[in-house]
């Protein structure tokens, strides 16, 4: 593991209050670096402005067993659990992000009320079950309940968002954010109209090819489509 991503994940930690996400130490953010089996994870209870990379928390990825850093999160074995169940992932962001959170309270599913539900790879936000925050319980719980989602509300509790990177998993929590504060304006005013399964399933296929994925899709994926001898375009 890096110190650089080690920098990235405090500078994300930051970003977590600048983008009123979490209020003062709640959430937490972690990384997979599977080639050494290691976990980064911002470490527990300390305010984001605070933490040096050097205070991130490095953990074992098979045992769990505390490596490097300060403690870790009390949602380690969540973090851990997500990573030996999904091994496309390599983050995770978790948040008690406001408007999410208020749906959270409720045990009410984000349902297709804006096409961005789609970044989750999913027609719906579900709800995972309540357990005790910190436990093994509620690790073994939310894994089961996300499925091959990539977000997920937890009930009484928060949001959880995975990705291939941490870009991914941290703007699949920021976009969802969004959405629930959309949905719960728009629930105040009114019944918002939810997508149909067939808007939502072609959402979905957009969101595969959507964007400059440099990682992923090689470069070419990005230029513009080129236009042939009829003037036709070619998608590529
Ligand atoms: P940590 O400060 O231990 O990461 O706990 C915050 C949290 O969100 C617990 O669910
Ligand atoms: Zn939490």
């Amino acid at each position: 593991m890096t110190y650089q991503q080690q920098e990235l994940l405090a500078d994300y930690g930051r970003r977590l209050l600048a983008d009123r996400l979490t209020t003062g130490t709640g959430g937490n953010l972690s990384l997979a670096l599977r080639s050494e089996n290691i976990i980064a994870i911002t470490p527990s209870g300390i305010n984001y402005n605070e933490i040096e990379p050097q205070d991130i928390s490095l953990l074992d990825l098979n045992s769990g067993r505390h490596l490097k850093g300060l403690k870790p999160s009390s949602e380690w074995h969540l973090h851990l659990a997500l990573y030996k169940s999904r091994p496309e992932i390599n983050a995770v962001t978790h948040t008690h992000s406001r408007f999410a959170t208020t749906f959270a309270l409720l045990h009410e599913p984000l349902p297709a009320c804006h096409y961005l539900i789609g970044v989750a790879q999913a027609k719906e936000i579900r709800i995972a079950p309540y357990a005790t925050f910190g436990t093994e319980e509620l690790a073994r719980k939310t894994v089961a309940a996300l499925g091959h989602d990539r977000c997920i509300l937890m009930a009484n509790h928060g949001l959880l968002a995975v990705g291939e990177g941490l870009v991914e998993a941290y703007n699949t929590a920021l976009y969802i954010e969004e959405v629930a504060e959309l949905y719960y304006r728009a629930r105040s005013l009114g019944t918002p109209v939810l997508l149909s399964d067939e808007e939502m399933d072609e959402a979905l296929i957009r969101f595969r090819s959507y964007g400059c994925k440099p990682t992923t899709v090689s470069p070419d994926s990005c230029k513009a489509p080129a236009i042939d001898d009829e003037g036709q375009k070619n998608s590529g």
